[in-house]
């Protein structure tokens, strides 16, 4: 446990400094393309995925911005409404979840959701040069990465090892209950963890408090197929 902490301290101050560095790169004129300005509020965007994914569980996807036309207009440019950092499970897939299309939705996926470097950089990146708004960090009920983190996995390989670690510290205070509850608690605490990294990523710039940059937890049930927005903004 120890060694996981420690692992996850020094991964978020490697984080923090990356995001500042990318924030900094991001006001200084140095950015790799025009940063468009995303006209939509993101609790706007928010009720939109929200709406989406009400469509797709009830079977009724508008299945929208997929045809020929609308992909070309997508060749030279971008200008997705959120980020949704998800799972990589193979059952949780964003845009179809929430019934979005191409260029919609700027999506990062590993197992288990967690931040790393890479998913830091990737969602700064979106942040600051696509005009995204809105972040989603997107857990799934029976997550496979959740449940290896609760058990004994001394036995995977370390790459395995290394990534459980990084949800570890998430499980620490769960509720008593049986298997099942526990992993929905840990895919809850493991969402809210990733939300919080990534809010004190992004706290410098003060985006959040102003209301311009809205970063939210939420968990797909694979059962219902409802996107359930965990502690969601005043509005939604
Ligand atoms: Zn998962």
């Amino acid at each position: 446990m120890q060694k996981g902490e420690t692992v996850i301290s020094n991964l978020l101050r490697r984080i923090l400094v990356l995001g500042i560095f990318l924030a900094a790169l991001g006001s200084g004129g140095q950015a790799m393309e025009e940063a468009p300005v995303n006209q939509q509020a993101p609790l706007e965007t928010l009720r939109k995925l929200r709406d989406g994914n009400l469509r797709f569980a009830g079977d009724h996807a508008s299945r929208h911005h997929q045809s020929k036309t609308w992909r070309e207009r997508l060749t030279t440019s971008q200008h997705p409404e959120a980020i949704i950092l998800g799972c990589a499970d193979s059952r949780v897939p964003p845009e179809l979840l929430f019934d979005a299309g191409f260029g919609d939705l700027f999506v990062v996926r590993v197992a288990g959701n967690t931040v790393d470097l890479n998913v830091a950089a990737s969602i700064d990146y979106a942040y600051l040069h696509t005009g995204s708004r809105l972040v989603v960090v997107l857990g799934h009920e029976n997550c496979g990465a959740v449940t290896a983190a609760l058990g004994d996995y001394q036995g995977e390989v370390l790459p395995i090892q290394f990534l459980l670690k990084q949800i570890v510290p998430a499980l620490t205070d769960l509720p008593a209950g049986d298997a099942m509850q526990r992993v929905s608690a840990g895919v809850v605490a493991n969402v809210r963890q990733s939300v919080r990294e990534l809010q004190q990523m992004a706290a410098k710039s003060g985006a959040v408090a102003r209301g311009e940059l809205i970063i939210v937890g939420a968990v797909y049930d694979l059962e219902t197929n409802v996107v359930k927005f965990l502690d969601p903004p005043p509005g939604l």
